[in-house]
């Protein structure tokens, strides 16, 4: 699979990481269902105009000049920076990411074979794709070519193209252009379509299995690349299209140029654990997309929060049963996935396995708990990993708790209020009970109010 990846020109915001999300989705529920997925992502550094357009400014050279920086430099801090957002909502790396200005010997190539071909002409301002020659344009995701987006509407029709709908695939560098390479049509840069052609077609081959983006990229973006690459090679392109709806705040599209718009730092700086927002996303269909409020994350937090209570109560009581994969409310949940990825049907199947965690047979508890961490392979919130932490303590603490237990048997009760202090310090609140010392582990990080629910609990004897 293909993702059209960020324009590396500023920060995402969490419409862009909820198309991330959704891609994230799709690669684990494929790879659960047992299909072997390489997973190529572009980081486009060059070439995207601002409005999606031909003519205008490069969102590139638009960041640099707002940074006081080089397009290089800000590519290389905003790819960092996407990735830390990435990893922070366990997304999985793809198997490829591939920069654009890695890429443009593979787009002079392309564009060569359009000029070849006949899709292609050279104008003397740089290199347009004649739509003419390719039927069907604009028209092969969308019902119609999508006439308000026509050149004329928004622009200034350019004297240069044959048709308004012509194109750019190359651009003739302007005085002060700050990324420019040479080509056999003169120094310039490419058009942004063109990039995700070449590179998809690079590393997949002239047919793959499934292109993805967000609806904005209906058009006029992959339109533009059906376009060339079937002109180009005369094979299908691409087997199935998949776009995610805008996640929306207020209802309106989250754009970067709109400004205002949150970051994922925005959401953790509120409190919220990044993973809550990556539940919220899973409890809706890409097919509608998402309506983010705070009351919506805080509920997905409050779930997310009661989970884990759940799961580390249950993995210190037992370990998970090791025969999920025959259960039938495994069955319910990959039925659910495979049903075009209906992850909020799956979330109702994960919630029965939940349910089953308070269990007071520890059998349950322990079919619960391998259902929930085979699920988590395709949710990612960590579900595992975070109730096996729960069950450790650390081995210093383990050795304060064991002389404070000595010292109580002993009598000694100033000593041991002295080691309940010292274990408070390392992060673990100790209680006295019948059946010996219990602790809680108060996680860092937990957000204000979260009470006892940030924190995991386990009886010590
Ligand atoms: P860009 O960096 O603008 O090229 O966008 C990166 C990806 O995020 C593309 O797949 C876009 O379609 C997608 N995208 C942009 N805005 C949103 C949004 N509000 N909700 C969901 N996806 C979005
Ligand atoms: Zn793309």
């Amino acid at each position: 699979m293909y993702n059209c990846g960020p324009t590396v020109y500023d920060w995402q915001h969490i419409g862009n990481l909820y198309a991330y999300l959704v891609a994230d989705f799709w690669r684990r529920t494929f790879e659960l269902l047992g299909y072997r997925v390489t997973q190529v992502m572009n980081v486009t550094d060059v070439g995207h105009i601002v409005g999606d357009a031909d003519e205008g400014e490069d969102k590139m050279a638009l960041g640099a000049q707002r940074e006081h920086t080089d397009p290089q430099t800000l590519a290389t801090m905003y790819t960092e920076q996407f990735f830390v957002d990435r990893h922070r909502l366990n997304i999985l790396d793809p198997h490829v990411v591939s920069k654009a200005t890695d890429h443009i010997p593979q787009m002079i190539r392309l564009i060569g074979r359009l000029i070849d071909t006949g899709h292609a002409y050279v104008a003397s301002d740089g290199v347009y794709f004649d739509v003419t020659t390719f039927p069907g344009y604009g028209t092969r995701l969308n019902a119609e070519l999508p006439e308000e987006r026509m050149a004329g509407a928004r622009i200034e029709v350019n004297p240069n193209k044959r048709d308004p709908h012509d194109f750019a695939l190359w651009r003739r560098a302007k005085p002060g252009d700050l990324q420019q390479w040479d080509s056999p049509w003169g120094r310039g840069n490419p058009g942004w379509h063109i990039e995700c052609s070449a590179m998809s077609m690079h590393y997949l081959g002239d047919t793959f299995d499934l292109h993805s983006g967000g609806e904005d990229h209906l058009f006029p973006h992959h339109e533009c690349e059906i376009a060339q690459s079937e002109g180009a090679t005369g094979k299908p392109f691409v087997r199935f299209w998949m776009h995610n709806r805008f996640l929306r705040v207020d209802s309106t599209k989250m754009a970067k140029s709109a400004g205002g718009f949150h970051r994922l730092s925005d959401l953790e700086s509120w409190g919220f654990d990044p993973l809550a927002f990556r539940l919220l996303a899973l409890g809706t269909s890409y097919r509608k997309g998402l309506e983010f409020t705070r009351e919506g994350l805080a509920g997905a937090q409050a779930r997310l929060e009661r989970w884990r209570g759940l799961l580390a109560e249950a993995r210190q009581a037992t370990p998970p049963a090791a025969n999920a994969q025959d259960d039938p409310l495994r069955a319910k949940f990959v039925e659910a996935i495979a049903d075009d990825f209906n992850t909020p049907r799956a979330l109702a199947a994960a919630e029965d396995a939940v349910a089953m965690l308070a269990s007071p047979e520890r059998g349950d508890r322990a079919r619960a708990l391998g259902l929930l961490f085979d699920m988590d392979r395709v949710l990612g919130l960590g579900l595992r990993e975070q109730a096996e932490r729960a069950g450790q303590v650390d081995p210093e603490a383990i050795a304060v708790l064991a002389e404070r237990e000595r010292a109580r048997a002993a009598g000694d009760y100033k000593r041991s209020d002295e080691l309940r202090e010292e274990l408070r310090r390392r992060g673990y609140l100790v209680k006295d009970t019948k059946e010996g010392q219990r602790w809680e582990r108060v996680k860092s990080g937990a957000p204000k109010g979260s009470g006892e629910a940030g924190a995991e609990k386990r009886e010590v004897s």
